[in-house]
């Protein structure tokens, strides 16, 4: 298992009030490794809005209108599994997506991605739930 990655650093994934090493800690290698082999595909960076999460920060998401955010006893977020993503532009949204699609299947792992156009990010996990899945946030 790499420990070290070509494009991403364990740092970014940090959960915003854990801090320091709660993304090397919690988040899953192989999740990160994938988004390592996407990043490269496509070329382009890929800023991470929000890795890791503990259940405390979750929570605080789900009681925020303003989001519509998973239980913490169900998130990806919470397990490691997922990301947001910032990309705000249609082309760079378009190859993320069919990128992702194509090396989660070479890597033959669970694909799942969240758009919000208005709020200018893709989530992308391959949490152990129904998939492949590809929705939109309104
Ligand atoms: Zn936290």
């Amino acid at each position: 298992m790499p420990m070290s990655f070509e494009y991403f650093k364990f740092s970014e994934f940090d959960c915003s009030c854990c801090g320091k090493g709660s993304g090397k800690q919690n988040m899953n290698h192989d999740f990160i490794l994938f988004l390592d082999k996407i990043r490269k595909s496509c070329g382009f960076g890929l800023a991470i809005t929000s890795g890791y999460r503990c259940k405390r920060k979750q929570q605080s998401l789900v009681l925020n209108p303003k989001y519509q955010a998973t239980h913490p006893d169900k998130s990806s977020h919470c397990k490691g599994l997922a990301a947001d993503i910032k990309i705000t532009n249609d082309e760079k949204r378009a190859i993320f997506v069919g990128t992702a699609m194509d090396i989660a299947s070479e890597m033959d792992l669970p694909i799942r991605i969240g758009i919000s156009k208005r709020q200018g990010f893709c989530h992308i996990d391959i949490d152990n739930k129904p998939t492949p899945r590809l929705w939109i946030y309104s």
